[in-house]
């Protein structure tokens, strides 16, 4: 139950839906009260006038027809009303539900990524969100007046002969005792059933997004037969599941009519014995048959409190992460929309990226990189070399801040990343990775992703300079030609020179390179190699590259050896210090088998 009351105070600026609402079904129910009391009036009246006792007027039974008549209409309206602010306030519901719960999964640090499956948080969105939604849904059109209802019956009918009402509140604790001994149950079996649908959705959602590779390896079957056996576990765990729950179903309905029985019984041997008039036993009657239809229901909105509740519980367990306090532009007031690079204090020749004493190594896992220290200057091209594995890349998102070192710190332009506003901190900094990871959408969309506001001319001069320009005009729509899943497939080094136009229009003034021509064929490689020179113009450059003629034309190289800095030196410099560097230009020389092998360890190719 707590859980409902979180959703609802959380979203508790729907309050003026849920007034409403109450107050329909006030109405709802008082109307459809009103009825037994008018049918009872009708009885009495004829009953009376069959007897001779009273001398009746058909206008009177006409008026009490017509008096039901209203009631009833009265009755269909607010019921209606009430459906039509359900339905408006659930589905506002399910907005705010889901725009929080996206804006923080955009809030939270990378490593919750790292050990959750894409689709998988995809799943739990709608999920969760739909069951608490649709029952907030269901419960606001049915629940209240429910609940109202009842309570009249009860007090109406006690009135009447107090131990029809007592008989009538004996149901309630022992239909809650026998709900609370399945609920918990209940729910865990719920929990283990979401959490085989919601891994089984994950692995959907990946297989159909990398739908090559499953072919190409002929992996459809094995991954149907585990996507089947993932939802084939979620029917016996619903048989033990439903079994018990109906089990204690019967037990609950059962002693629900054990009751009636007696409430009836009551009723039939007062108005037998006298003490009721027959539009007393109408009314009475009518009132039972009006509580049996909440009462019955009772197991049917537990049912669907339990999904609810369950469901709720996996949305709560994201918004209680930890975001990152430096990672919200987008949830801070008054934040600007769109965040320009800030201006580089620092000058040319001076420092601009510095590592201190860093450390660090991803959750539970041991240190990758130790004691890293570095001092990067403005203007300055520098590359990285060490094993593949070596942590190159690792060291490049604790640059960017993705992750923080588990000692030491990285300072951008004088500002120590812990401590930093990281949306200013990647203002600065542009990248072009292995993999181009471009969206769907127009190239020209593409290109500018980090300046949505930049003019045709500007993309235009941004992929020209990155060697993109002439193939794209060659597209039937140029720029706004679509790519990805129902647009144009465009070959590796193209996406390659799209996403060096983003980074040019970015026009960040710290660059990081990562194996960013290792994915492409010789030929590509080198019109890529082209648009890049062009982007670290000016630029700071920080590169990791799989070719040595790339890696001997930058200012300093820093080789990485068992997560430390081996040497930092000029190509010149390393080359005569017998390194690693030197080693593998020696290999290049020589020539021989086992140096492309060696090579390979290093990701670098002659
Ligand atoms: P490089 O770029 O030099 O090839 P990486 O920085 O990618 O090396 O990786 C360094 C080490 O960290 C490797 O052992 C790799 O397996 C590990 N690693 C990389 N990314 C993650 C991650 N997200 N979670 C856990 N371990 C990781
Ligand atoms: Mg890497």
């Amino acid at each position: 139950m707590k859980s409902i009351t979180r959703i609802i105070g959380a979203t508790r600026e729907l309050w003026p839906f849920f007034l409403g609402i109450v107050l329909c079904a006030v109405l709802t129910s008082a109307a459809s009260l009103l009825a037994p009391f008018i049918i009872s009036g009708a009885t009495d009246t004829v009953v009376n006038h069959l007897k001779g006792s009273a001398p009746t007027t058909g206008a009177i039974i006409v008026w009490l027809a017509a008096a039901y008549l209203a009631a009833q209409l009265v009755s269909v309206l607010t019921t209606n009303l009430g459906g039509y602010l359900g339905d408006i306030m659930s589905q506002r519901m399910r907005t705010i539900l889901s725009v929080r719960y996206y804006e923080k999964l955009l809030s939270l640090p990378l490593p919750y990524f790292d050990s959750e499956l894409t689709g998988t948080i995809i799943a739990r969105l709608n999920r969760s969100i739909a069951e608490v939604t649709q029952f907030v849904k269901t419960m606001s059109n049915t629940f209240i007046s429910l609940v109202l209802t009842t309570v009249s019956v009860i007090v109406i009918s006690s009135l009447y002969y107090w131990p029809l009402g007592l008989l009538l509140i004996l149901i309630f604790p022992v239909y809650f005792w026998l709900t609370s001994k399945t609920s918990s149950k209940w729910q865990v079996w719920e929990g283990q059933k979401n959490q085989k649908i919601d891994l089984a959705s994950g692995r959907f959602a990946e297989v159909i997004g990398q739908i090559r590779v499953v072919k190409s390896f002929g992996q459809e079957e094995r991954e149907l037969t585990r996507f089947k056996t993932l939802f084939s576990d979620t029917i016996s765990l619903t048989a033990t599941q439903s079994r018990f729950w109906h089990s204690m179903d019967v037990a609950r309905l059962s002693f629900l009519n054990l009751i009636f029985f007696g409430l009836y019984l009551l009723i039939f041997l007062r108005t037998l014995a006298g003490d009721f008039s027959i539009g007393d036993m109408v009314l009475l009657i009518q009132l039972l048959a009006m509580a049996v239809a909440p009462i019955n229901s009772l197991s049917w909105i537990v049912d669907s409190a339990q999904r609810a509740i369950t469901g709720s519980k996996d949305y709560f367990d994201v918004m209680e992460r930890e975001s990152d306090p430096r990672a919200l532009a987008i949830t801070r007031e008054g934040a600007p929309e769109y965040t320009q690079p800030a201006a580089i204090t620092a000058s040319e020749g001076q420092e601009l990226v510095r590592f201190e004493e860093v450390s660090f190594g991803y959750d539970g896992e041991e240190d990758v990189l130790h004691k890293i220290d570095l001092s990067v200057k403005r203007g300055e091209r520098i590359a990285f070399v060490g094993e593949s594995g070596g942590g190159k890349s690792t060291l490049m998102s604790l640059l960017e801040g993705l992750y923080d070192p588990r000692t030491g710190s990285v300072t951008v332009d004088g500002m120590d990343i812990a401590g930093s506003d990281l949306t200013q901190v990647r203002s600065l900094i542009g990248m072009v990775f292995q993999d181009p990871s471009l969206f769907s959408g127009t190239i020209a969309e593409n290109i500018s992703y980090a300046q949505p506001q930049a003019s045709r001319e500007q993309i235009i001069e941004a992929a020209i300079k990155a060697n993109a320009h002439e193939f794209i005009t060659k597209f039937a729509d140029g720029y706004d030609s679509l790519i990805g899943e129902r647009g144009l497939k465009l070959s590796g080094g193209q996406k390659q020179r799209i996403a060096i136009a983003r980074a040019i229009l970015k026009d960040a003034p710290i660059l990081i390179l990562d194996e960013a021509t290792s994915a492409l064929d010789t030929k590509a490689e080198r019109a890529v190699q082209k648009a890049l020179e062009e982007l670290m113009q000016g630029r700071t450059s920080l590169i990791i590259a799989h070719r040595l003629s790339t890696i001997a034309r930058v200012d300093r190289i820093v080789t990485l050896k068992n997560g430390q800095i081996d040497e930092i030196g000029s190509p010149d410099q390393l080359a005569a210090s017998g390194g690693i560097y030197a080693e593998l230009l020696e290999l290049q020389n020589s020539g021989g088998k086992t140096i492309a092998k060696k090579l390979k360890n290093f990701d670098i190719i002659g």
